[in-house]
């Protein structure tokens, strides 16, 4: 039987929120070599991009060449669109829910296919394989499932599944997630992903999805690493490609 598997994932990488990053990678690799899935934003929040500061491409292509993978993680990382014809249980999800983060939840195809292949030229540019798209807040409305669909992306995934693409074949694996916006936020974060890693400790793969924004919190940084420690016991350390079976 093949050994039970975990997923380090870094949300939000950008030149903008290296510092962070850097904080919760530095943590991760004190327990040795874990491969990372990087979800890199190519211009976060129109004021970063991945190509124009080098400290950050040398330190991604370090990362790369040691084991970890980049996928990319919506264009600007922010949801702009209007909101006026949609419902008021999609306005909660689009605004006080995910903080206007969702990008893809309300682009048409034509849109996101164009933030798509941008992205993709950027990478390409850098020379860096990419084998995913995570859309931010995990949204994707229906333009963004047809843009993706067309893509060449070989998977996404969404908060409780990994999806393989073109096929959309989908495996079941919620992923472990905090919201730190408050401190209301934090204490059922705590509560709610240690009954979800209980619940979880039995199942093949565990999906660790680390945010930037997690690092100027030690209640998420002891729980992040406190659950890294406890799943290297059993499971080996992948990245989602690796878990999928996909070549880089
Ligand atoms: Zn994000």
């Amino acid at each position: 039987m093949s050994p039970r598997k975990v997923c380090v994932v870094l949300h939000d990488v950008s030149p903008a929120t290296w510092g962070a990053c850097k904080r919760l990678l530095d943590a991760v690799d004190g327990f040795g070599r874990i491969p990372v899935t990087l979800l890199v934003v190519p211009e976060y929040h129109h004021r970063a991009s991945i190509g124009a500061s080098p400290e950050f491409v040398h330190a991604i292509e370090r990362r790369l060449a040691l084991g970890d993978e980049v996928a990319m993680h919506g264009y600007f990382h922010r949801d702009e669109a209007g909101l006026k014809s949609w419902s008021p249980a999609d306005r909660f999800r689009r605004t006080i829910w995910t903080a206007r983060e969702g990008e893809f939840s309300a682009l048409d195809a034509t849109a996101a296919a164009q933030r798509l292949a941008h992205g993709l030229s950027q990478f390409d540019r850098l020379g860096w394989k990419v084998a995913g798209f995570v859309p931010p807040a995990w949204l994707l409305g229906p333009g963004g499932r047809t843009a993706l669909a067309a893509s060449g992306f070989r998977y996404t995934s969404t908060r409780t599944h990994l999806v393989t693409l073109p096929d959309g074949r989908s495996y079941a694996s919620p992923s472990l997630v905090w919201s730190v916006r408050s401190h209301l936020r934090r204490r059922l974060s705590a509560t709610f992903n240690t009954y979800l890693r209980h619940r979880l400790r039995n199942s093949p793969l565990m999906r660790l999805g680390l945010h930037a924004a997690d690092a100027a919190h030690p209640d998420a940084m002891r729980f992040w690493l406190g659950t890294l420690r406890e799943c290297l016991d059993s499971r080996l350390p992948v990245t989602k490609s690796e878990w999928l079976g996909l070549s880089p």
